[in-house]
This record gives C-alpha cells, sequence and structure tokens, in this order.
C-alpha cells in the first residue's frame, strides 16, 4: 500500500513525525539489504502491473533503491512507478493527454503500450542521431511511433493547454535555464494539469547549488566540480548544470504553478523502498 505525503517546505520534511518515520524506513531498508545474502531482487506487488513480481536491484550490498527496484514486468524503476503512481493515471484512460520529456525509454514505451495519448520527446540536435533513434523507437513501439521527436525544453512546440500529465524525470538539472523550462511546462499544461517532476534534491541544502552555467561566449562556464549523469541519448552523458534543493519548489510556483509539493512516498512491498521524492505542482488556473 502506497503511504504519501506531500510536503511544501524544508521545515515540514525535517518536522520530528517525518523524522521519525524516515528512520524507520531507513531501518528496514537496512535490515532488508543486509538479509540479502547476495540475492539481487526482492518479491513484491507492483501496483502498475497490478499483480506479483520480481523486483531488480542494482548495488549489491547497499541497494540504489532510487535507481533501480526493476519490476520484472513493466520494466519501470522505482522513482519512475512512483511518480506514475503519483499522476492518477486511471482518471486519464477517459481521455487525457500525457507529455514526458524523454521518447527512448521504458517509461515512454510503457505509457504508449499502456494505451495513453503520450507525447514523448529527446533532445537530439545531431538529424543523424536523430534518425538513428527514430529506427529504435520504431522498433521499441512495434512501429506505434514513427519518430524522435526533437525538443528544447525552455521553448516547446505544443500549443498552449495542449496537455493534462507532464512528467520530466531527471531532465530538469541539466537545462541550464531551467526556470524557462517550467515556463515552458506551466504554459503546454492545462490549468489543474498536473506536472510531476523527479530531479536529484538535495533535502539538506538550504539553496540549490548551481553546477555550471552558460558563459556571454556561449561556452560552459564550471562553478564547482562536474558531474555527468547517464544519458540513453548521448554517450558522453550529461552534464548537471544544477544540484536542486528547496527553493526550485519556490521556483515552480514562480512559473505559474500553485499547490506545488515534494511528495515522500513509501511502498516497501511495492517496491517504492529508499527515499522515494517527486515534485507535484498543479498548473494555475488562468
Ligand atoms: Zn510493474
Amino acid at each position: 500500500m502506497l503511504e504519501i505525503h506531500r510536503l511544501t517546505s524544508r521545515e515540514a520534511f525535517f518536522a520530528p513525525e517525518i523524522d521519525r518515520l524516515r528512520a524507520e524506513w531507513a531501518a528496514d531498508d537496512a535490515r532488508t539489504a543486509a538479509s540479502l545474502d547476495g540475492a539481487d531482487a526482492l518479491d513484491g506487488d507492483c501496483a502498475l502491473c497490478a499483480q506479483p513480481t520480481r523486483f531488480a536491484l542494482v548495488g549489491g550490498a547497499e541497494p540504489n533503491w532510487r535507481e533501480s527496484q526493476t519490476c520484472a514486468h513493466c520494466g519501470l524503476i522505482s522513482r519512475v512507478r512512483f511518480a506514475f503512481q503519483l499522476a492518477d493515471l486511471r482518471a486519464l484512460r477517459r481521455g487525457g493527454a500525457i507529455y514526458l520529456t524523454e521518447q527512448t525509454t521504458p517509461a515512454y514505451f510503457w505509457l504508449l503500450k499502456a494505451g495513453f495519448d503520450a507525447t514523448g520527446s529527446e533532445y537530439v540536435e545531431d538529424p543523424a542521431r536523430r534518425e538513428m533513434l527514430s529506427d529504435y523507437i520504431r522498433t521499441m513501439t512495434g512501429g506505434l511511433e514513427r519518430r524522435l521527436r526533437h525538443e528544447d525544453v525552455t521553448r516547446l512546440g505544443f500549443p498552449d493547454a495542449r496537455f493534462d500529465r507532464l512528467f520530466s524525470f531527471d531532465v530538469l538539472e541539466h537545462v541550464p535555464d531551467h526556470r524557462a523550462a517550467l515556463r515552458e511546462f506551466a504554459r503546454v499544461l492545462r490549468p489543474g494539469g498536473l506536472a510531476i517532476v523527479t530531479v536529484p534534491f538535495d533535502v539538506n541544502a538550504s539553496a540549490s547549488l548551481r553546477r555550471a552555467s552558460i558563459g556571454p561566449d556561449g561556452r560552459v562556464v564550471h562553478h564547482v566540480e562536474p558531474e555527468y549523469h547517464g544519458d540513453p541519448v548521448a554517450d558522453a552523458g550529461c552534464l548537471a548544470f544544477h544540484t536542486f534543493s528547496w527553493d526550485l519548489l519556490e521556483d515552480f510556483r514562480a512559473a505559474g504553478f500553485d499547490a506545488v509539493e515534494l511528495a515522500l512516498g513509501r511502498d516497501a512491498r511495492g517496491g517504492l523502498r529508499g527515499l522515494q521524492l517527486a515534485i507535484v505542482a498543479s498548473r494555475r488556473a488562468r
């Protein structure tokens, strides 16, 4: 059973009752990790698949809960399944439109195969690479999807209020002007539509860290040690411009969202161990 705590501030996250819960969860995760005894998967039930499954782990004796707990049926890792569970997708089956800021991933393929009206995109400037990825998308979707859609999230090619749900998983930290992306997210959502966004989030910091920026000459300026994340469409990895913290919630509010929350979720049996965090932001009525 998914337990969700919707927090709107750093103070709420560090309130005594949430502190206590997080300590309990961490202890339970540590016991579970200690009892793995070399196993690299846990039995459980996937809420998206609505059936028993195995959740595959990476990281050995210290599982990386956030990046694994991969369901054997849907193939989705924990943070993606958590985001989909937060989005009330059942309500959308009656015909709502979804935008996902990825198109070559299990998350996007899952939405398509589940029959949702989903649009995905990637940021791929090289036309030859777009062709190659289009081939991949056709193969992976059995021809449901024809072509790679190239989009810059700070200048989206969609009309206003086109979507009911927007998902963005660990993309925003790679966007130099993330506030422009948030304004675009708000623009393409209908009033009351939801953005569900994951990013690496430093709950302890008092402010986001600007890791790098683009200088006047268009070159990257590093302010701290560069950090690159794995990227499904770029071999070299992708530079992180930010390590976000609580002020990101304010950036959402300034961009046109209200009811901006950091959702903290837990479902040990459902493959949501570790610190599961996602931002859920509701598009303000115009
Ligand atoms: Zn599943």
